[in-house]
């Protein structure tokens, strides 16, 4: 399969049709931004880890049953994806208390949070993607009761699977963000990507930051983290 036309061009992917409308090729960027596009930069070699690493983990959760939009990855920074329409939500999953959890609720980082947490927020640059519970998505039509127990189930599953995975790498997974997609039939999957972008990844012994927050608090050794990630997956 071939890029034909770009799409869409987002903070940290290009998206390109091709020959067949129910594909599309997604190519990651090195490019990094925070805090709403505030904050911009160039994380060399992130695209590499991000589109690697996210292909791995939804082959994972392809095989423990949760459906994906991953098909084909093509090359370093290309990967063919099923087409879907995105659900606006960010889907996120706490297991420790950090970021905006931790300073919304006066929670220190690091706390670890009596069960895991699961939160909504509306996909909406423009309002600084604002928290949102299940009513309000239901009442403006963001999604369906139906589709937000699928979600809800799903997202469950994926920090089941991950906490296990991420263990085995020496790796404490402390929060993610996920977003699914609707198949022209309907059917809710996983879309987008999961990579030290959307996760917080500490490392288990020191609590050694391994993700995109180096480059939010411009704590330095950014590369470094990205490149220690795909190593512990075992990708290199
Ligand atoms: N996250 C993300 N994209 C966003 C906001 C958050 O991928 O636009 C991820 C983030 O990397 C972390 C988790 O979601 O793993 C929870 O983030 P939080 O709400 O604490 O926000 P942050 O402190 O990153 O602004």
């Amino acid at each position: 399969m071939e890029k034909r036309e770009m799409m869409y061009e987002g903070k940290a992917k290009k998206v390109y049709s091709t020959d067949d409308p129910a594909y599309c090729i997604v190519s990651y960027k090195d490019d990094a931004t925070a805090f709403n596009g505030e904050k911009k930069g160039t994380i060399v070699g992130k695209g590499v880890v991000n589109n690697r690493m996210s292909n791995f983990m939804f082959k994972l959760l392809e095989e423990k049953g949760v459906p994906t939009d991953y098909v084909e990855e093509l090359n370093d920074r290309d990967t063919v994806l099923k087409r879907v329409q995105i659900v606006p939500l960010e889907v996120i999953i706490r297991n420790k208390a950090a970021g905006s959890f931790s300073k919304r609720f006066g929670v220190p980082e690091g706390t670890v949070l009596k069960c895991p947490t699961l939160e909504f927020c509306l996909k909406d640059d423009a309002l600084g993607d604002p928290m949102i519970n299940n009513s309000q998505i239901i009442a403006i039509g963001a999604a369906t009761q139906e589709e937000l127990d699928a979600i809800s189930a799903y997202a469950y599953k994926v920090n089941e699977v991950m906490i296990e995975f991420f263990d085995k790498c020496n790796v404490d997974l402390i929060d993610f963000k996920i977003e699914f997609g609707r198949l022209p039939d309907g059917t809710i999957i996983l879309a987008d990507e999961i990579s030290p972008d959307t996760c917080r990844f500490w490392d288990k012994d020191t609590g050694e930051k391994l993700d995109k927050d180096r480059f939010r608090r411009d704590m330095g050794g950014v590369e470094e983290a990205y490149a220690e990630m795909m190593k512990r997956v075992g990708l290199n």
